[in-house]
C-alpha cells in the first residue's frame, strides 16, 4: 500500500534538485520514496496504491510547524476581553490565561482536530505543540495526540508546566509530562522563566534527563521575562536556563528569544539547543521583533498558535526581517526547513521522506533550482497545496481532507467554541 505520484517534477528539499519522475511512496512511519529511474525500486505491482496524476505539478517534502498552540484554536472571533490589554502580561492575563483555564476534554479535542485539519490542508504533516489547559491537565496530551493521529498529523507534544496557578497545578503539569513521556515521544514543557520557580525548573530538567528529551519553553518574548529574572534570580534569563541545564540538550526548543543581549546570544550559539522564530506573533503582541544575529544556525519557524500556515510564517519572517533582522532568501529557506533537521538529528519519528506535498504551481516565469528561492518567497502560497501525503498516506486530495469529516467536525467545533467562550465570561 502507498501512493504513486505520476509524472510530476520532484524537488529535493535540501539540494533543490529538480527531477522529472514518478514517485512511489511507501506507507508507514518513516517509510521511503522511490523515484523511477533514480533508485532501486521500479513501480512494479502498484495494485492497492492510490495513483495521482501529477502532470505539471511540483512534488516536494511537506512542511512542519516548529511551535504551535492547539489551545488557541477556538479563539478565533471570540468576544473581546473585559479590559483591553495594555502590555504583554495583560495579553496573557486577560486573553490566553482566561481561555486555557476554560478548556475541558471536549474543547481540547476539537481544538486539536481543527488545528490538525488546518495544518494538513496548508501542507504541514508534523506539529510541535506547546499545550496548556490548567483545569484539564491529566490526559490532555493523549487527547491531542489521538486527534492529530485521526487526521494523520505526526507530533511532538508537551504540557507547559508553570507556577502561575500554584504548586498543585505545577505538579500536575509535570505529572502529565511524565505520564505521557512513558509511552510517547514528547518534550518537557515549561511556560516561561517568569512563571517557573526554581523547584519546578529543577524538576523539569530532571524529567528531561530521565527521559532523554528536551525542554520546550518561551524565552525572553517580552522584556518582562528579563526584568523578572534579574529581580528574582540576579541573572539574565538565558543564564538562568543555561545554569539549570535546560540548554544542554539538542532536543530543547526555546521560543522567541527577542530580548537577548550579545552575551546571551553567544551562550545560545555555544549550545546544541534550538530557537523558534514566530514573527507574526511578535508583531501582534508588540513585544519587539525576532533578530537572528549572533544566534548561529539552529533557528526554525513556528506559528505560535496564530494559524497553521508555514508558508505564511516564512513570508512574515522574510518581509518583517528586512526591517529588524539580517535574513537572505537562502537563510529564510534554511529556517523554514530546519524543523526537519531538528526532528531527524534527534531521532523523532513521523517526518520521514514519505511526507510530501503536491503543489499546483503554474508560474508565468521560468522555475528551476537556481531561482527557486524567488518563487518560494514571492510566488508560492498555501493556495498551491493540492495534495498532502503523510507517512505515505494520502490525507489531503484535491484540497479536501480525506481522513476525517471536515463539515461534521466544524459543526461540532462551532458549538464547542460557543460553550468555551461562555465559560470565559465567568
Ligand atoms: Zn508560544
Amino acid at each position: 500500500m502507498g501512493v504513486l505520484l505520476k509524472n510530476g517534477t520532484f524537488i529535493h528539499w535540501e539540494s533543490l534538485e529538480f527531477v522529472q519522475a514518478d514517485v512511489l511512496v511507501d506507507e508507514g512511519a518513516d517509510g521511503a520514496i522511490h523515484l523511477t529511474g533514480r533508485n532501486d525500486k521500479a513501480p512494479g505491482d502498484i495494485s492497492g496504491h492510490t495513483v495521482l496524476d501529477c502532470t505539471g505539478k511540483l512534488i516536494t517534502k511537506s512542511f512542519a510547524v516548529g511551535h504551535h498552540h492547539v489551545y488557541s484554536a477556538l479563539a478565533r472571533g471570540m468576544p473581546a476581553p473585559p479590559k483591553s490589554p495594555e502590555n504583554f502580561r495583560e495579553i496573557l492575563e486577560f486573553i490566553w490565561w482566561r481561555l486555557d483555564k476554560a478548556l475541558d476534554k471536549d474543547t481540547i479535542r476539537y481544538s486539536a482536530l481543527v488545528t490538525a485539519m488546518a495544518a494538513a490542508r496548508l501542507g504541514s504533516t508534523f506539529i510541535i505543540d506547546h499545550h496548556a489547559s490548567p483545569n484539564a491537565i491529566k490526559g490532555s496530551l493523549d487527547i491531542i495526540a489521538d486527534a492529530f493521529e485521526e487526521v494523520g498529523i505526526s507530533h511532538l507534544l508537551c504540557y507547559e508546566a508553570t507556577d502561575r496557578d500554584g504548586k498543585d497545578k505545577a505538579e500536575a503539569g509535570l505529572a502529565e509530562t511524565e505520564r505521557y513521556l512513558q509511552k510517547r515521544q514528547g518534550l518537557v514543557g515549561l511556560h516561561a522563566s517568569f512563571t517557573v520557580g526554581p523547584d519546578t525548573l529543577d524538576k523539569a530538567v530532571k524529567l528531561m534527563k530521565k527521559y532523554d528529551t528536551g525542554v520546550h519553553m518561551h524565552l525572553a518574548e517580552d522584556r518582562w521575562d528579563q526584568e523578572h529574572s534579574l529581580q528574582n534570580y540576579y541573572q539574565q534569563v538565558t543564564e538562568r536556563l543555561n545554569e539549570a541545564g535546560v540548554m544542554d540538550s539538542s532536543k530543547t526548543i526555546l521560543v522567541h528569544g527577542i530580548h537577548l543581549d550579545a552575551k546571551e546570544r553567544s551562550i545560545f550559539k555555544s549550545k546544541p539547543c534550538w530557537i523558534v522564530e514566530n514573527m507574526e506573533s511578535n508583531l501582534k503582541n508588540k513585544v519587539g521583533c525576532f533578530n537572528g544575529t549572533g544566534l548561529g544556525e539552529n533557528i526554525m519557524l513556528g506559528t505560535d498558535g496564530m494559524h497553521s500556515d508555514m508558508l505564511r510564517s516564512s513570508k512574515a519572517a522574510y518581509f518583517t526581517g528586512q526591517h529588524c533582522d539580517v535574513i537572505s532568501p537562502p537563510d529564510l529557506y534554511q529556517r523554514f526547513r530546519n524543523v526537519h533537521r531538528y526532528l531527524q538529528k534527534n531521532g523523532f519519528a513521523g517526518d520521514g521522506p514519505n511526507n510530501l506535498v503536491v503543489l499546483d504551481y503554474d508560474s508565468p516565469t521560468p522555475l528551476n533550482s537556481d531561482n527557486f528561492y524567488g518563487h518560494f518567497i514571492f510566488g508560492l502560497t498555501a493556495a498551491h497545496v493540492r495534495d498532502v501525503i503523510a507517512n505515505g498516506k494520502l490525507i489531503v486530495k484535491n484540497r479536501q481532507i480525506q481522513t476525517v469529516d471536515k463539515e461534521k467536525i466544524f459543526v461540532e467545533s462551532r458549538e464547542h467554541a460557543k460553550r468555551l467562550w461562555s465559560k470565559m465570561t465567568v
